[in-house]
């Protein structure tokens, strides 16, 4: 056996939908793209139930097939797949060093990183396990807000997204009770004053969610008043987490420019970061639009970068 790391030219860092649709651009390039897909293979759709916001599929796909869709197209072009994580970097350059699973090292012309976010939970048993058979627990209200339309649902959160997310919501549910734990909320005044003046929103200030209720489906939820400790039930059917996302990003500290939360800086226009040859997709980078098919889009914009990335090299 050979010591002598393997070389590639352009390596796909992740399996959402932003590195699927890179491998796609960069195998009907020849670019012979190798994936690894890290540990939550499909990404975080794999942890959703019905997607019906993603165009071309006029009647909706689950999460999970959705993702064996975009693999079964990726592996049509011939993608190398691997199960792996990669833990650690070293992209001092010219060719960008890889090691997966602490022990494999890889070398690769350009990386494409997709490895996405996770959203933030509160960690609550009954919550996690809701949420991990479709029972109305979800960090989404754009993707999964349609199904609760006509009920009454809970948001956790106090940031813009859970501001903007609970104005979405408050156009699809007679009434969203919002739930904050400190006495104010942290979103800008714009949304702040968004959400104060629809009057299906109600805020409940220094409010926790102590227990979801349910066996098969939230039924509602135990809520406890963080000041006086007083607890009562809130008779909801959905319960909306916007309490933030972290990018999966941690391997690149030190290496690639990041903003204080975590999320990879690009060029405008580009998914060039701060390195030669290191581009950036999906939601690692992005942490405005966060949908599917916007990671998707830029993936697309990875592959051609890479691509012509090598082109100028002269090595493609
Ligand atoms: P943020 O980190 O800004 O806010 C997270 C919110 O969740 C905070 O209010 C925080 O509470 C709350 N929270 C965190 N953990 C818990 C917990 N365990 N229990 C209850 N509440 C909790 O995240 P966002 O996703 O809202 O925003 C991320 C970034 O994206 C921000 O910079 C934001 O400005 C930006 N953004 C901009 C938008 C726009 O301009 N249109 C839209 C969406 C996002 P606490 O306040 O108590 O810490």
């Amino acid at each position: 056996m050979s010591d002598t790391p393997e070389h590639v030219r352009c390596l796909i860092i992740g399996s959402g939908p932003a590195g699927y649709t890179a491998a796609i651009y960069a195998a009907r390039a020849d670019l012979k793209p190798l994936m690894i897909e890290g540990p939550l293979p499909g990404g975080q759709l794999t942890q959703t139930t019905e997607v019906e916001n993603y165009p071309g599929y006029p009647n909706g796909r689950t999460g999970p097939e959705m993702m064996e869709d975009l693999k079964a197209q990726a592996l049509r072009f011939k993608t190398d797949i691997r199960n792996g994580w990669v833990t650690k970097v070293d992209l001092t350059g010219p060719v960008h060093k890889v090691w997966v699973d602490e022990t494999t090292e890889i070398h690769a012309d350009t990386v494409i990183i997709s490895t996405g976010a996770s959203a933030k939970w509160l960690g609550l048993p009954n919550e996690m396990r809701l949420r991990d058979i479709g029972g109305g627990v979800t960090a989404c209200a754009v993707c999964d807000g349609f199904f609760f339309r006509g009920q009454t649902v809970a948001l956790v959160g106090a940031g813009d997204s859970a501001c903007e997310e609970a104005s979405y919501l408050a156009k699809l549910c007679p009434k969203v009770y919002m739930l904050v734990r400190k006495d104010h909320f942290r979103a800008s005044k714009a949304m702040v004053h968004r959400v104060e003046n629809t009057p299906n929103i109600e805020v409940l200030f220094n409010t926790e969610v102590k227990d979801v209720l349910g066996e098969h489906a939230v039924e509602g939820l135990t809520i406890v008043n963080n000041k006086t400790r007083e607890e009562g039930k809130l008779d909801v059917t959905g319960l909306f987490l916007a309490i933030g996302h972290k990018p999966n990003t941690d391997i690149f500290k030190g290496w690639l420019d990041m903003d204080e939360v975590g999320y990879l800086k690009h060029r405008p226009d580009s998914t060039k970061t701060n390195i030669e040859g290191v581009f950036v997709s999906g939601d690692a980078g992005d942490k405005v639009y966060r949908q599917a098919v916007t990671a998707a889009g830029t993936g697309c914009m990875a592959a051609l970068d890479a691509e012509r990335w090598l082109a100028a090299q002269g090595k493609h």
